[in-house]
């Protein structure tokens, strides 16, 4: 793994992230947003795909999703056009009883990760519009502009832009040991590496610091990029990180987390592959916290 080389720490990685929501294959098409000529081109070329979101739903027909080309009425975002040459569109759609839950189309894993990623951009997207449908300066309604990628205010004249929310996700890692922790909600036996947002004027080492000292009471030392993940529940950015704590004595905050734990690498393995004897988990392969696991583990098994 790229971020990896040029440390003496580990030796050979082999690793290759395949987390879902992160192989967009789109051009996002940006310099043409604003080119209305071009956008009503591309709205009825021959191969168009519409994705209609309903919450954090997808619209099917039958057993596969409905990708229709967009309606005359339909007010659509352009999402980007793929590498076979097909332009894809986003839009809202009434609730009805053919939607499928995205995160269940993430675990059921029958679209290629490419449409996966694709309907998380359209996720994200059309949720932002729906929630921001009236100008935050002065109340009045506001006009999607830029193919879907602004708000523009009639009245004010203020501009508004999608927006992502960034989350610092971390593997803690101490000398042998991983540390793991647990929220009520989780199924029961879960666990995985600890997380949150980040605040305003922060950086993303701040952030890991902050958090885990809040969770856990552990101390973090150096922290290092491993790699992120769009997590469109609703418009999330996982920023993962392996980060080196400096302390082992946990003091859990209990209205976060439920139960932290350290975790060796024989038993973060028999987590990992689902053979634990008390039946602890790791969190599901889709999610950047598995990979993260196996990446400290990884560390774990160069180092001892
Ligand atoms: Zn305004």
């Amino acid at each position: 793994l790229q971020c990896f080389n040029g440390t003496s720490r580990v030796r050979s990685f082999s690793f290759v992230p395949d987390f879902a929501f992160a192989h967009s294959p789109l051009d996002r098409l940006s310099a043409i947003r604003n080119n209305e000529d071009k956008l009503k081109k591309l709205r009825e070329s021959k191969a168009v795909s519409c994705v209609r979101i309903s919450g954090d739903q997808l619209l099917f027909d039958g057993d596969t999703p409905d990708f229709s080309p967009p309606k005359p009425h339909e007010n659509i975002i352009l999402l980007g056009r793929d590498p076979a040459q097909k332009n894809w569109f986003a839009t809202a759609t009434q609730a009805t009883d053919s939607l499928k839950s995205i995160r269940q189309i993430m675990i059921d894993g029958a679209l290629p990760k490419e449409v996966l990623s694709i309907i998380a951009q359209a996720r994200s997207l059309v949720h932002w519009h729906e929630t921001h449908g009236f100008c935050a300066r002065c109340g009045t309604a506001s006009v999607m502009s830029d193919a879907g990628y602004r708000r523009h205010c009639p009245a004010c004249h203020a501009d508004h832009f999608p927006r992502t929310d960034p989350v610092v996700i971390m593997a803690v890692t101490r000398h042998d040991k991983v540390l793991l922790g647990r929220q009520a909600s989780w199924p029961h036996g879960m666990f995985s590496v600890l997380a949150g947002f980040l605040e305003p004027g922060e950086t993303i080492e701040q952030a890991v610091r902050r958090e885990v000292k809040e969770e856990s009471g552990i101390e973090i030392g150096r922290v290092e990029y491993f790699a992120s993940q769009p997590w469109p529940f609703p418009a999330s950015l996982m920023i993962g990180v392996i980060a080196e704590a400096l302390n082992d004595h946990i003091e859990i905050d209990a209205t976060e987390i439920e139960q932290a734990r350290w975790v060796g690498a024989d038993e973060l393995r028999l987590m990992l592959d689902n053979k634990h004897p008390d039946g602890l988990t790791a969190s599901r392969r889709d999610a950047i916290a598995w990979h993260l696991s196996v990446a400290a583990l990884q560390r774990l098994s160069v180092e001892t």
